[in-house]
């Protein structure tokens, strides 16, 4: 079967090797000139929220496409639609957070396959992540819940305070506050850029053709199919696609697209706050990946052109168009919360901030699956910085379009 993917993002080449790998003929569309360009840090962070197009507009702002008539068509579109589309779409039954375990399970048991069979390279800067608790009771949560993780596929192994010191010994100086931690070995540290190299290195060999510097304009339904898609080359002039099936895996930029087509996809920006810091006494600085769970931080120290630095993210919800500006306030609170963590480790009077937004479902679950239309399917918005989970998506709505259940338990859309 011929199938179009629209987004060459992690979802997008994903799917697109695993649907190559079941037979289809393949063609993964994206605006920019090299795939999977975001997690291989080949865009820029913004500074501001990406306010979605009115529906089915260009997302360029290159010109609409859409006349008034044509606006007022896919409103009341939307309207009926999204009921349906609710009344079909999956509704997770569980705790969101088992699905996300089950789904990284999977995304790691075909991540072995992939470098078993060499293709993804086995990945030399395997730090781990060590999640730190300091309340109490949420660690006594988190322990109450391992046995029934652990069965679920996921391979967190449980610390004392006082394991967790021997595992990071930048931590002695909080060890007071410290109740305990999670560590995984299989994290994003193992090199995003890397990991989406391959994947796309892996996508050429196998036969994925990709357009580059093509832009999805919009995608025409007919007879309640998805026609074809409207496109501009890299010369702005319009042109055609044509497939049996096309996977949405446009990011958030999928957004004004489906809701043109009347497909419901709730989403929610998040701002993302990432604070660099210069390491002022490396003993004090960490060596695995940290995640702060109650103060909601990761912490990356990373080697850079400017030297050893600490790389703290945190998320935060954001409106689309209030809250353009970052929050200075927030900027201060990270820069104390790391003092505390690890006093005299990075030298916070020359941290620096950026900040960049991301689309979450507002489930937090990525979704995955059919739509109203039985010819467009949906991979976005996977709603953790996790690029493991990549692979358990592309694998699922590869079968799925191809008429195969999945081989994992998961909130599917519509299954
Ligand atoms: C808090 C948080 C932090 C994150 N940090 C990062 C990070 O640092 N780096 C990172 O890579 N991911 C990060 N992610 C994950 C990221 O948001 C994506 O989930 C991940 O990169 C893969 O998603 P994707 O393929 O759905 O989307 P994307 O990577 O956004 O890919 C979408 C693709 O579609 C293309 N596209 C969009 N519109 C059009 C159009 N009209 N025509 C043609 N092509 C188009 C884009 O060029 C892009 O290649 C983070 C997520 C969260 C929640």
């Amino acid at each position: 079967m011929r199938v179009v993917v629209l987004g060459a993002g992690l979802l997008g080449v994903t799917s697109a090797y695993y649907l190559q790998q079941l037979g289809h003929e393949v063609t993964v569309v994206d605006r920019h000139a090299t795939p999977a360009a975001k997690a291989r840090g080949r865009v820029a962070p913004q500074g501001g929220a990406p306010t979605p197009q009115c529906s089915g507009a260009d997302s360029t702002g290159t010109g609409s496409t859409l006349g008034r008539w044509a606006k007022l068509r896919a409103g009341m579109r939307r309207h009926v639609s999204r009921l349906v589309d609710r009344a079909i779409g999956a509704r997770p039954q569980r705790d969101p957070r088992e699905h996300l375990v089950r789904l990284a399970a999977y995304s790691r048991k075909s991540a072995r396959v992939l470098r078993e069979e060499g293709g993804l390279p086995q990945g030399s800067r395997v730090g781990g992540l060590l999640n730190v608790f300091t309340c109490a009771e949420a660690f006594g949560a988190r322990l109450a819940r391992a046995p029934h993780w652990s069965e679920l596929g996921c391979e967190e192994q449980l610390f004392s305070a006082d394991d967790a010191i021997r595992m990071e010994p930048a931590l002695l100086a909080m060890r007071a506050k410290l109740a305990g931690a999670t560590y995984s070995v299989e994290d994003p540290a193992r090199d995003p850029a890397q990991f989406a190299a391959s994947l796309v290195f892996m996508c050429r060999a196998a036969g994925v053709r990709f357009l580059t510097k093509h832009t999805v304009v919009s995608l025409k339904d007919r007879d309640g199919r998805i026609d074809r898609v409207e496109l501009l080359d890299p010369a702005g002039q319009p042109m055609t696609l044509r497939a049996q099936a096309y996977v949405l895996a446009l990011g958030a930029s999928s957004v004004p697209h489906a809701e043109y087509l009347g497909v419901d996809m709730p989403l929610r920006f998040v701002r993302e706050y990432i604070v660099t810091i210069p390491v002022k006494d490396a003993s004090r600085a960490p060596r695995v990946a940290l995640r702060d769970v109650q103060g909601k931080l990761r912490i990356t120290r990373i080697e850079t052109p400017e030297g050893d630095q600490l790389r703290v993210t945190a998320t935060v919800r954001a409106g689309l168009e209030e809250d353009r500006e970052p929050d200075s306030d927030r900027f201060d609170a990270i820069l104390r919360r790391v003092e505390k963590l690890l006093p005299g480790a990075a030298d916070t009077a020359r941290a620096s901030l950026a900040t960049e937004m991301h689309a979450v479902s507002t489930n937090r679950l990525p979704m995955i699956g059919k739509t109203r239309l039985p010819n467009l399917f949906l991979n976005t918005a996977p709603g953790t910085p996790s690029w493991i989970t990549a692979l358990g998506a592309g694998k699922s709505i590869a079968r799925i379009v191809s008429g195969l259940r999945p081989e994992l338990q998961f909130a599917f859309r519509s299954l």
